[in-house]
């Protein structure tokens, strides 16, 4: 039996992708071959890799301005790789303070150059997304997430600058439309929303490269990645073709506009049953609620490990808060069915019925 899967990351993708995916492991598109032992540079991987980049342009909806790129690494490496390529020394980037994805992200660009933290919910315990605030003109860019992962708090909206936009998506990437043309550069680990662990998706507008003036290793410059078409060493072929096989299951389910009702549909759901229960405690300002992960405690703490308990044993996976928050979490992503969701409500009730 599937399980209801709540995992925050690598976590639950379509059925059908992960049995094209296996069939694709033994045998490629009828090749007599595993897509795990052909050439990266054979026009069977070609076409995958073109497929990819043109579903990406497709589904944000990107002109020639902007190029796809599929990286190693995880988002962290991106932590790095940003400022490495936009940041000089002596330069300074606006970066908001918004949980603790952003907090490493912050970290690692002070390698790199200045950081200015124009926005912090830290004093809240990241609890909520500040809006209002400034950005001097002379940052190079602003750097945000979308989607705090841990925390469970979302932007529903773009913030205004004049400077530009750089936005870690990984954990809402693909999940509703979005104006995706307002930034320089966007990226996204795949394990949560498009895919496999080991691949980053990067979406860099042309005009933010080639203004550092470091020497920057050949195989962390974006510039060697675009001219190569994302194929300037070894690719991780497998996690390229499972986000393939996902960016393929999201357009023939209807796009982003569709994934944008089922995340709604399933959030209001969620959202509506924890705040019609006071047995649970919600921790996110109600207007930043992700759509993506459910962030939540029971007013009394110590029932969690019970809770915990009775969702193993109705086959409920993934519900642990992040070790550095605590708590209870419900991640939502794609390709969580609505029936998931009904299930973990008619848990949550019951379980309050038990302890109130
Ligand atoms: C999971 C996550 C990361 C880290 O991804 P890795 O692939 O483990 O490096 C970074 N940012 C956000 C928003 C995430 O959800």
């Amino acid at each position: 039996m599937k399980m209801h899967n709540f995992n925050s990351g690598p976590s639950i993708l379509p059925q059908e992708v992960l049995q094209q995916a296996s069939e694709a492991i033994i045998n490629f598109n009828n090749t007599g071959l595993s897509l795990l032992e052909i050439g990266h540079r054979t026009n069977w991987f070609g076409e995958v890799m073109t497929e990819a980049i043109n579903l990406v342009k497709e589904l944000m909806q990107l002109g020639s301005d902007h190029d796809v790129l599929f990286l190693h690494g995880g988002a962290s490496t991106q932590f790095m790789q940003v400022p490495m390529n936009l940041l000089d020394d002596g330069e300074i980037a606006a970066y908001c303070d918004n949980g603790i994805w952003g907090v490493k992200a912050i970290k690692e660009a002070k390698l790199f150059g200045n950081v200015n933290v124009v926005a912090s919910s830290k004093d809240k315990n990241h609890s909520y997304i500040v809006k209002d605030f400034a950005v001097p003109a002379d940052s190079k860019y602003l750097h945000y997430t979308t989607n705090n992962t841990v925390e469970g708090t979302e932007w529903h909206h773009i913030p205004e600058t004049t400077v530009p936009l750089v936005a870690d998506m990984s954990s809402d990437i693909f999940s509703r439309p979005f104006d995706f043309s307002k930034f320089g550069l966007i990226y996204a680990g795949a394990q949560k929303n498009m895919g496999a662990a080991g691949v980053n998706l990067v979406v860099i507008r042309k005009d933010v490269l080639g203004k550092v003036k470091r020497p920057i290793p050949s195989i962390m410059d974006y510039r060697n990645h675009i001219e190569a078409g994302s194929l300037l060493n070894t690719p991780p072929v497998f996690a390229v073709y499972v986000a393939l096989l996902t960016l393929r299951w999201i357009k023939k389910e209807g796009g982003l506009v569709e994934m944008g009702k089922r995340a709604k549909e399933r959030a209001d759901l969620f959202y509506n049953t924890l705040d019609a229960l006071p047995f649970y405690t919600p921790i996110v300002a109600r207007e930043d609620r992700s759509l993506m992960n459910a962030t939540f405690g029971i007013q009394q703490p110590e029932q969690e490990k019970e809770f915990l308990d009775l969702c193993k044993a109705n086959g409920m996976v993934g519900v642990k808060g992040h070790r550095s928050v605590g708590g209870l979490r419900v991640s939502m992503y794609n390709a969580l069915p609505l029936s998931s969701v009904e299930e973990m409500c008619k848990l949550m009730r019951h379980f309050a019925e038990k302890y109130a």
